[in-house]
């Protein structure tokens, strides 16, 4: 149907089929049908600077990736109940980059299905139904992961249709949330953990806190590291468990750690560590792919009730992909350069935020930023219909980027981990075109 048809055909086609329910980016998109490295390519040829694109981590079209999937294909793809090398391997190679004690790697078809199975381990490992999270976050779409999932920009009545196992601590966000400035941390920490001890209190203490280590769907926004240390150690003495959700914010993208949870540590400089991480996007490049990791006592506790499996998680075909991969990464040193670069990329943002005034702050670290516009630096009043609009002239010039957040005023910078210097030039020449253009 795609093929021959125009970008606006394509389109009134999609939306024929696909219930309201389902959102796309832009309200007339371009037809991309070709991807290299940071570059979309639409039906037209024309070509555009790719920002968004944190599934896509390795960039597009790797080549490495696409022959290995190709062999394999032809090799064998079958259910993952068979015994065959890859998955014990890509098993082994996600446990390396976690410190000891995890020792237990399932393997699913997405960062929602990694999600939903973490929180039914911590369910049978606790024994309790009662999950604390934090407001603005985004989990997946499953019964369990939407019910965590707390962000309006999802689901405006996120508040109104909690469910009455939920609990959403203040979302801890030291630029324009409640408590400010350098104690912020221990503010919200403080706020947390009376929450966490009147549901002991009233006869629901909480079993599971799930967070990200660093709020991406808010735009990147830094969890004050004093927060989330004193939240872990709470839930903890409390008798729960923790789950550090790196599904979009971990694997590499934040340039000096391979997950989110690295880049905190407890008052005094020790490392703090979750009992299950959920992982996925960056995992599969694209390919359905994700994973939970644990250790084995938790896994354990769902296996005493029931099964788990899943019939294309970690299939022979993903798991060989989830190895190259990995592979690809330590080969093009992916990691090293979304520090590089992502730190390169932030100063340029940095120097711009001088001059345009619309520019709040600049969130994030590594190739995992966000661009926050105010009207106003002092009141922080949110310019989401400015960023909106940003956004379609981007695009007008071959950029795609997105607004993200419940205010929707954050754009998010969060491209494929090989770009470049110069791609990054590129974006903040038109930002600033943009911008000193008016919007
Ligand atoms: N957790 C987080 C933090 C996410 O950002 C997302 C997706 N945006 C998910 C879970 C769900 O992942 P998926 O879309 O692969 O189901």
């Amino acid at each position: 149907r795609a093929e021959g048809a125009g970008a606006d055909e394509t389109l009134r086609a999609r939306l024929d089929t696909y219930a309201p329910l389902q959102g796309h980016y832009y309200a007339h998109p371009p037809q991309f049908e070709r991807g290299w490295r940071e570059m979309l390519i639409d039906t037209e040829g024309r070509h555009y600077l790719d920002m968004v694109n944190n599934v896509t981590a390795l960039g597009h079209g790797h080549p490495v990736l696409a022959d290995a999937v190709a062999q394999q294909w032809r090799m064998l793809n079958t259910n993952s109940r068979f015994n065959y090398a890859s998955v014990a391997e890509l098993s082994a190679r996600l446990l390396e980059t976690l410190p000891d004690g995890f020792d237990t790697v399932l393997l699913v078809n997405s960062g929602t299905e990694a999600v939903d199975l973490a929180l039914r381990l911590t369910k049978a490992f606790t024994g309790r139904d009662d999950v604390a999270c934090v407001e603005e976050s985004y989990h997946g779409w499953s019964y369990a992961a939407d019910a965590v999932s707390t962000s309006t920009s999802d689901n405006p009545l996120a508040a109104e249709l909690r469910a009455p196992w939920v609990h959403a601590f203040d979302a801890p966000n030291a630029y324009r949330g409640t408590h400010r400035g350098e104690d912020a941390g221990q503010r919200y920490a403080a706020d947390a953990v009376a929450e966490l001890e009147r549901l002991a209190a009233a006869g629901t203490p909480v079993g599971t806190f799930i967070a990200e280590p660093r709020n991406g769907n808010a735009g990147a926004i830094e969890v004050p590291t004093a927060y989330l240390s004193a939240v872990y150690e709470a839930v903890r003495a409390g008798g729960g468990v923790v789950i550090s959700d790196e599904v979009q914010v971990g694997y590499g993208r934040q340039g000096d750690v391979f997950w989110g949870f690295e880049q905190h540590a407890g008052p005094g400089g020790e490392p703090i560590v979750p009992d299950v991480v959920t992982v996925a996007k960056a995992m599969g490049n694209g390919h359905p792919l994700g994973a939970v990791i644990t250790r084995s006592e938790i896994a354990q506790a769902l296996a005493d009730q029931g099964t788990f499996f899943s019939s294309a998680g970690g299939s022979t075909l993903s798991a060989r992909l989830g190895v190259t991969v990995l592979d690809i990464m330590r080969d093009d040193r992916l990691q090293e350069n979304a520090r590089e670069v992502g730190g390169y990329l932030r100063e340029q943002l940095l120097g711009l935020a001088e001059r345009q005034p619309l520019i709040g702050a600049i969130h994030g670290r590594g190739l995992y930023q966000g661009i926050e516009l105010v009207r106003d630096r002092e009141t922080l009043e949110p310019a989401a219909a400015e960023t909106l609009a940003l956004c379609d002239r981007m695009l007008a010039i071959g950029i795609v980027v997105q607004p993200t957040g419940d205010r929707g005023n954050v754009l998010k910078v969060k491209p494929p981990l090989c770009f470049t210097k110069e791609s990054a030039d590129t974006f903040v020449a038109a930002l600033d075109e943009v911008l000193t253009r008016g919007l």
